[in-house]
């Protein structure tokens, strides 16, 4: 017969231990045993990290990531824009080294689901009881004839923040008045789904204050996209959207779907038209972070099947996949929502290591998008788990009313710019 030893029985057997002056090597090893590797120090992985602490702080907590910097795609937008300083999304690891985190710098190669370890490129290997994989997304580039990794140097996808950011601003601001910058947004599903309306939003708030000759063109491959209403009512207001002289112009899938691209004429070609563009940026199509396919995380779909109360993989015992790689299904794939499923796992794999009851898990998901001057827009939801465990239920929520007055508008801005600190202080401070 086995016996059941929870943290709290832990801590009186020790405390009672101590008290008669007999506290054994036994009970030293097993706190030691309680092990979590997190792979990925981006919103999920750092935020899991510092939670567990937070929730144990008898787990020793490695996280392993690759950059002594972390740039938050939120808000980078802004920084295509002009608004914003590079420096203003950059983030160290000092805060979570405070918690206790052990920070390596370090890239993940291997994950053996069965000797529970961790390797990586530096040849270190990492022991784990419980592993947590947040390598965020890859970006298939396979899918656009013409495009690859080398050829994103040239036709920037900024789609992880950070040099290709500067390289797409450097290329707008380099433009000519009376250019024409081509924007090419992913299938479903993909990381952030309003991010690319949000950025043709950001560029046309730049190109009217220094070039208003210029144009933005949207090749999509949807028909439709993420707070459409609200968006085309802000391009509307601010960007002569629907006129003859619109800044933006929307053009919708599938007849819009580019499937080649020609980075030496800077042309977008589609089912019936080849577009030329003075600035082109490609968003590929995405799926799991690579490391989630070496370790055999994945499922047909390039994503990452879970249980979604302890975000667990189907596939593999033991490793938990939060963030944009794992199948949240019910959830966008963005930063709150990495940063609300890192909270429930970490809550789910501290009860797990110490056998104790997990409380019912809540989630929330708001998303900001900064379409111009004093003109904000948000949609909001908070979730529960549904009582089969199949999906993650909105139990409340809601957008931006469509009558939202100009002060209304201006709040949604300080409210984007506050979330911005306040997320990343609970990740990174
Ligand atoms: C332009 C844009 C705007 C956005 N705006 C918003 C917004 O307003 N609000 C919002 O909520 N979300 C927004 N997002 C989405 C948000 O950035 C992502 O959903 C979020 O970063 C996902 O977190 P993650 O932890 O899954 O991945 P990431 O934050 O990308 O972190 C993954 C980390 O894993 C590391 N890594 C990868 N592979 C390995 C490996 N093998 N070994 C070690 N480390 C590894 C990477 O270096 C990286 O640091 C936006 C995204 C974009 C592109």
């Amino acid at each position: 017969m086995s016996i059941k030893i929870n943290r709290r029985t832990f801590i009186q057997t020790l405390t009672a231990a101590a008290a008669v002056g007999v506290v054994g090597t036994p009970y030293l090893a097993l706190g030691a045993s309680k092990k979590v590797v997190v792979v990925g120090g981006g919103t999920g992985g750092a935020t899991a990290a510092k939670y567990l602490r937070l929730a144990d702080s008898s787990i020793e907590v490695t996280l392993i990531e690759p950059n002594k910097d972390y740039y938050t795609c939120y808000l980078s937008n802004e920084v295509l824009g002009g608004n914003r300083e590079m420096d203003s999304i950059k983030f160290g690891y000092e805060g979570l080294k405070k918690h206790g985190v052990k920070v390596v710098h370090d890239y993940v190669t291997a994950i053996d689901a069965e000797k529970k370890t961790v390797t990586t490129k530096g040849g270190e290997s990492f022991s784990y009881d419980r592993c947590i994989v947040a390598p965020g997304i890859q970006l298939r580039y396979d899918t656009i004839e013409g495009y690859d990794e080398k050829v994103a140097e040239k036709i920037p996808h900024a789609w992880k923040a950070g040099p290709q950011t500067i390289a797409l601003r450097k290329q707008l601001t380099d433009m000519k008045d009376g250019g024409t910058m081509v924007i090419v947004p992913p299938p479903n599903p993909f990381r952030c789904p309003p991010g690319p309306y949000e950025r043709a939003s950001q560029i046309a708030d730049y190109f009217k204050r220094e070039k208003p000759k210029s144009k933005i063109i949207i090749l999509d491959a949807k028909p439709k996209f993420s707070k459409q209403g609200l968006f085309i009512q802000g391009w509307e207001k601010l960007y002569g959207y629907g006129t003859d002289n619109s800044m933006i112009e929307w053009r919708p899938g599938p007849d819009a779907t580019v499937n080649k691209i020609d980075a030496g004429k800077m042309t977008a070609t589609n089912e019936f038209d080849e577009v030329k563009a003075d600035v082109l940026n490609i968003i590929p199509a995405q799926h799991a972070g690579k490391i989630a396919f070496t370790a055999g995380l994945t499922n047909d779909s390039g994503w990452c099947p879970i249980a979604l109360d302890t975000f667990e993989s189907t596939i593999h015992k033991n490793i938990h996949v939060i963030g944009d790689a794992s199948i949240a299904k019910g959830m966008p794939k963005s930063g709150y929502a990495a940063n609300s499923e890192a909270k429930v796992c970490a809550a789910a794999v501290a009860a797990l290591l110490n056998d104790t009851e997990m409380g019912s898990p809540s989630y929330v998901n708001t998303c900001y998008s900064v379409v111009g001057k004093d003109y904000g827009i948000s949609v909001a939801a908070v979730y529960k788990l549904a009582e089969d465990k199949s999906k993650i239920m909105k139990v409340s929520g809601g957008l931006t009313p469509k009558d939202a007055d100009a002060d209304a508008h201006k709040r949604e801005v300080g409210y984007a710019h506050s979330w911005l600190k306040n997320i990343t202080n609970d990740i990174f401070g």
